[in-house]
């Protein structure tokens, strides 16, 4: 399978930051994994101008779950396959919290944006509190179930695990902890699916250039999601490249 690096910018970047952008571009003209950037939407078509010609694909952080209607700021996921997005994240843990989004909800996000024509990118992951409480694996593979698209396809489903406790804190989940997650993912995927083996799951929290290397190595991780550290193309940019080099 193509492995995966996305970025998720996250609510950053005005349009100063499509330079960013570019440099990804600029350093990955022809990389052997897939290169995803997810600005947040109002960049979305300027991105894709600056990004027109190059490998660097663009993603959404997040779809309404309908195709139109009377949804007053949200937007359906035609629009941003218009506005040149590729690919939506559904169910980041920021949504999950702020916005009070459920499996339900986010697995409706995700047949959204595959009946749009792009990847829906699911995101699943304990909070400190479940995983001290031992029920991470119970967790995980709750809202997998419960989240996973009808109609989920390798190609057009990628899972991203990401351990709450992990995202924006610098605090990366161990080489084990991954590890252990990532196997009873792909097990779960293939009691529920057909292609399983060909689903890439994502590992996501804190990764940076100085751990990439180890993550990258871990089996059944098939790219990372990468917040902070897709801000800046020197940040993004090794990160890349690490994986190409797993
Ligand atoms: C994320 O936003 O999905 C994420 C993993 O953030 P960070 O890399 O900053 O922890």
């Amino acid at each position: 399978m193509r492995k995966l690096a996305a970025g998720n910018w996250k609510m950053n970047g005005m349009a100063a930051a499509l330079s960013e952008a570019r440099g990804v571009s600029i350093a990955h003209p022809n990389p052997s994994v897939d290169v995803l950037l997810c600005p947040p939407a109002t960049l979305l078509t300027r991105a894709a101008d600056a990004l027109a010609n190059s490998a660097i694909a663009l993603g959404a952080q997040d779809c309404h779950a309908a195709g139109n209607g009377a949804h007053t700021g949200d937007l359906a996921a035609s629009m941003l396959a218009e506005a040149g997005a590729s690919a939506v994240i559904v169910g980041h843990s920021e949504r999950r919290a702020d916005h009070g989004e459920g499996d339900e909800l986010i697995r409706a996000k995700g047949e959204a944006a595959i009946a749009a024509g792009m990847v829906a990118i699911v995101c699943i992951g304990e909070t400190l509190a479940e995983r001290e409480a031992g029920s991470t694996l119970h967790v995980v593979r709750s809202q997998l179930a419960g989240s996973l698209p009808l109609g989920a396809t390798p190609q057009n489903t990628v899972i991203a695990y990401e351990p709450v406790w992990a995202i924006g804190t610098g605090k990366v989940a161990t080489p084990e902890q991954i590890a252990e997650v990532h196997a009873d993912l792909r097990a779960a995927l293939t009691d529920m699916m057909d292609g399983a083996d060909a689903v890439r799951l994502l590992y996501g929290g804190s990764v940076k250039a100085a751990n990439a290397a180890e993550i990258f190595a871990i089996p059944h991780v098939d790219g990372a999601l990468v917040g902070g550290a897709s801000l800046k193309a020197e940040d993004f940019s090794p990160i890349v490249s690490a994986l190409e080099e797993a």
